[in-house]
């Protein structure tokens, strides 16, 4: 009887007992049912079909964290899951116990309410660095625990540390002062957040078992769960660039994770968007921080900042400080045009012991050595129809600026600047991209995806809405 931590309801006829206090109410009614299983009976249960015990999820993750559950019985037990699939109850079972495999922080004593942010992930997508300090300029607390890039997908962690001197391994107490102080800290996740998933990740990435929605939602939700939130908005992002390719998938992932999350006692909506173009119009580390520099005061593109004001006002809606129905659209334009949310990026830099110069002087940021430019070479004056998020976020990798394997090194400094992007008429010779570059070996193959990443069409063509639905 070790399982303390879960509790989902009350305890009727045979259904199987969830927590200690559910057990004990039970043992009051003489509804016990308790089991104790090893690995294999967990993976045949898992195999034939059937809904996991509480229980067998606790000795499935405890056995993760301790390593009586091998990897090989681990995998077996992935692959069941991602055939057979998990219902709502199994899945916030599994996020819950990955939670507590390690440490949960405990912000009660803020004054503010905790608000995160969490995003599938996107080429080009530097939201966070702008929403954060943009969120606690405008009284919320964010204590943004994020991740790094892989695949073509770009990482908020090597963004903020393309900012020379910037630290994202804080520990508790440090991070703890800064909340208090500024309302906001940008961070990795410790060896002590979520050991559980460290170790499930690792394993779904080399079995195949990583599109499982319910192992998606509880690999996502129990680092977020982690950090002493209040409420968490979701960007699921669908499209070419996205980890999830289509609507439906996506509409699946964030139904999934909304409810969950509420499971879990957390406020909770995501935002489907739409990821067919890089966010923005600059894909690379230091550019990007540039970029976001840029929308902090208040000359952004357009495409990022209404992905950035949505995602921020759901964050102030669920965090209580504006009312549902309020547009909170001038409280973050005021914001912006009176540099606060700047300012308060300059407080998160300096807290983090980066260089707040960057801030007034963003050539401060790490330069790449060489530049070339790619100009469209048709022969008539046409219109971009497309710009392939995937192909963008390849070559940027191929140029150094993400990784093959979770442990290669990045280079900051390279990277794309969109002069064109879907929508846009293009004349004979027009640049395309500026392509900042170290003359990486894969310069020529990277050039390449960025020319088959344009598509072109003679009439204007309809570009669909970024925001494609709310789900809460
Ligand atoms: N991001 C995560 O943290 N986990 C997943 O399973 C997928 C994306």
């Amino acid at each position: 009887l070790s399982s303390t931590r879960n509790c989902f309801g009350p305890v009727t006829g045979q259904q199987e007992i969830l927590s200690i206090d559910s057990v004990l109410y039970g043992f009051g009614r003489s509804l016990v049912y308790f089991s104790y299983m090893i690995p294999q009976e967990i993976i045949a249960k898992k195999r034939d079909g059937r809904a996991l015990l509480s229980a067998d999820i606790q000795n499935f993750v405890d056995g993760v964290v301790s390593g009586d559950f091998r990897d090989y019985q681990s995998s077996a037990l992935l692959m069941a899951i991602l055939l057979n699939g998990m219902s709502a109850d199994e899945t916030a079972h599994l996020t819950e116990m990955m939670t507590y495999s390690g440490e949960v922080m405990d912000l009660s004593d803020l004054s503010c309410p905790r608000v995160d942010k969490h995003s599938t992930g996107g080429v080009g997508d530097k939201v966070s660095l702008i929403l954060a300090p943009l969120a606690a300029a405008c009284g919320l607390c964010v204590p943004m625990m994020s991740g790094r890039g892989l695949g073509h997908t770009g990482g908020t962690l090597d963004k903020l540390e393309a900012i020379p001197g910037f630290r994202v391994d804080l520990d508790e107490a440090a991070f703890r002062a800064q909340l208090k102080k500024i309302n906001v800290a940008m961070i990795s996740q410790s060896a002590d957040i979520a050991p559980a998933d460290r170790k499930l990740y690792a394993l779904r990435d080399v079995t195949g078992t990583v599109e499982s929605i319910p192992l998606i939602c509880a690999s996502i939700l129990s680092k977020k769960m982690a950090e002493g939130i209040d409420a968490l908005v979701l960007d699921v992002k669908f499209g070419s660039g996205a980890f999830m390719p289509t609507l439906e998938k996506a509409r699946e992932l964030g139904q999934a994770l909304v409810q969950i999350s509420q499971k879990m006692g957390k406020s909770a909506s995501a935002i489907l968007t739409r990821m067919d173009a890089p966010s923005g119009n600059a894909v690379g580390n230091a550019l990007e921080v540039k970029e976001a520099l840029d929308c902090l005061r208040g000359e952004g593109p357009a495409d990022l900042m209404e992905v950035t004001y949505v995602l921020t006002e759901e964050m102030l809606h669920l965090g209580g400080l504006i009312e549902s129905g309020e547009n909170a659209r001038s409280l973050m334009e005021e914001k912006i045009q009176n540099g606060a949310a700047l300012e308060v990026f300059r407080q998160l830099v300096a807290a983090q012991g980066g260089d707040s110069g960057v801030v007034d002087d963003p050539g401060r940021l790490p330069q790449a050595p060489d530049r070339l430019v790619l100009r469209f070479e048709g022969d008539e004056t046409t219109y971009v129809s497309e710009l392939e998020a995937k192909k963008v976020g390849e070559a940027a990798r191929l140029l150094g600026a993400g990784r093959a394997h979770a442990d290669a090194a990045i280079d900051c400094s390279v990277g794309c600047l969109f002069r064109k992007k879907p929508g846009d008429v293009v004349q004979p010779g027009d640049e395309l991209v500026e392509v900042h570059h170290s003359g990486s070996k894969n310069l020529d193959e990277a050039l390449a995806r960025l020319k088959t990443a344009y598509r072109y069409a003679r009439d204007k063509p309809d570009i669909a809405p970024l925001i494609e639905s709310r789900l809460n």
